[in-house]
């Protein structure tokens, strides 16, 4: 666990969030500020940074898309929703731990049409 790594704290539990999925390896809650109907994140309890840090011959990414297709199922969302990762700044990332935006509903902005 990285101490100052918000979503580390939420990982053990200091931070409240609201949980909706767990497994071993994985963590879902909503996020704080959603901009979707459903806007779930979904974040290895193992402080990863970002994309570039990941081990990509790890299982993580994989067991973030299978948490993700759980979510996603779970709350009905058969018309269609968006996966996103931000990676660094000139990709807004904010928090510095690996998650996976998991946005549902028809509201999204982008793309246009
Ligand atoms: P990023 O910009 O790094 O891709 O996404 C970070 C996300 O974390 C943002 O969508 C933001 O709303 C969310 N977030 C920031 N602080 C908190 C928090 O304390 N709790 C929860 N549940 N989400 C947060
Ligand atoms: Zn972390």
């Amino acid at each position: 666990m990285a101490d100052q790594c918000l979503f580390c704290r939420i990982v053990a539990g200091e931070i409240p969030s609201t949980r909706v999925f767990e497994s071993a390896d994985i963590l879902a809650f909503a996020d704080i500020n959603p901009q979707a109907p459903t806007h779930v994140l979904v974040v290895p309890r193992a402080h990863v940074a970002g994309i570039l840090e990941l081990d990509a011959a790890s299982s993580t990414w994989n067991a973030l898309i299978a948490a993700a297709q759980h979510i996603a199922t779970d709350r009905g969302l058969t018309n269609g929703f968006r996966v996103v990762v931000n990676q660094g700044e000139d990709a807004g990332q904010s928090v510095a731990h690996l998650h996976l935006h998991l946005l549902g509903g028809r509201t999204l902005a982008w793309p246009p049409g």
